[in-house]
């Protein structure tokens, strides 16, 4: 569907990003009455659709990752927000939003909530095999690997909670990380440890990506101490490296910090009255599901009070 076809050109409230941050702001702008769009180039949900088990949203004990994005976007658009495809190019002042179709619409008021995207390991191998053993999502892609030995670069949330997911498919999960410690917090740790599947190698880099035959086949790392290197055999290589903020759109406003991240007030306004921004496109110290939900609850209501005057 190309969104310029079906969108008009004006609304009060265009929100860009369908994740949690985008959809609790059209569940709370549409719910007052603003008329809202919300533009998304992916599918909705953001990186719940990536991710398998969602147990920190509070009144939820768990929920897949999917089943919570079908969830919030229902009753996101169930007060009338419309919703399209749209791959934004640039935002202006003016709140003029620039399609890449050629179409612009215009909102009385803006909300970022673009989220991040994967961050590469940018070494040999990596693009060249990526679908052919190489994947950013382990929910998506982790059944290919059933029976198989898959590598995890990286010690943060997402690395350590998909290795646990991967261990219940494949033969075993090797999780490479550069420090001695892990980032990730103390509970995930504790189940790393238990899990017979998972081994952990510290200290060392991933340098390059082997392939056979056009496959995944392993990956060669690098000891930073000693600066050895090993190769680990493996089919699945699971990059989880950290995140940086999808900004391009509005590189020229000024409103970014020195990393990307999108600088706001504590109503999730930018310095631009009636741009904001929401959800981890934000800078902040925590990213999680009900953050970005209640940042994008808060830039919506702002909006409605501003955008009615009262
Ligand atoms: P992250 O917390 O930034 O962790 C990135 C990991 O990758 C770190 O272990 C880092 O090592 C490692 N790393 C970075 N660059 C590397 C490189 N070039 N080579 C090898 N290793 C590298 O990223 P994330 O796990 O994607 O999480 C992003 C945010 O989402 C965090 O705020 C996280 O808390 C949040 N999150 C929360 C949950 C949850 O609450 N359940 C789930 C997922 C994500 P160092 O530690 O040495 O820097």
């Amino acid at each position: 569907m190309q969104g310029g076809l079906h969108m008009e050109r004006q609304y009060d409230l265009v929100i860009i990003g369908a994740g949690p941050a985008g959809l609790s702001a059209a569940l709370y702008g549409s719910r007052a009455g603003l008329k809202t769009l919300i533009l998304e180039n992916g599918a909705p949900g953001g990186k719940l659709i990536k991710t398998n088990k969602i147990s920190n949203y509070p009144g939820v004990k768990e929920i897949e990752g999917t089943q919570l994005a079908m969830d919030m976007f229902d009753q996101a658009t169930s007060f009338q927000a419309e919703y399209a495809y749209g791959d934004v190019n640039k935002i202006d002042e003016n709140k003029d939003v620039y399609l890449s179709d050629g179409s612009v619409v215009n909102g009385k008021a803006i909300i970022l909530a673009t989220g991040t995207k994967e961050r590469l390991l940018n070494i040999p191998g990596e693009k060249e095999n990526l679908g052919h053993g190489v994947s950013f999502c382990a929910v998506c892609d982790g059944a290919f690997f059933r029976d198989k030995d898959v590598v995890v670069i990286g010690g943060g949330n997402s690395a350590l909670e998909e290795s646990i997911y991967l261990a219940g498919l494949a033969r075993s999960v090797t999780i490479v990380i550069r420090r001695d410690v892990f980032r990730a917090e103390e509970h995930i740790q504790s189940q790393i440890e238990e899990n017979e599947k998972i081994r952990v190698i510290k200290k060392h880099i991933p340098v390059q990506i082997l392939s056979l035959e056009g496959k995944v086949s392993g990956i060669e790392l690098e000891n930073v101490d000693t600066h050895e290197t090993q190769i680990v055999e493996c089919s699945g290589i699971f990059p989880y490296v950290g995140q940086d903020p999808n900004t391009d759109c509005v590189q020229g406003l000024g409103v970014l910090n020195e990393r990307g991240y999108v600088l706001v007030d504590a109503n999730c306004q930018t310095k631009i009255p009636g741009i904001y921004a929401a959800g981890d496109v934000i800078d902040k110290e925590l990213r999680q599901v009900v953050t970005a939900c209640n940042d994008g609850a808060i830039a919506a209501q702002h909006a409605f009070h501003t955008i009615k005057g009262i």
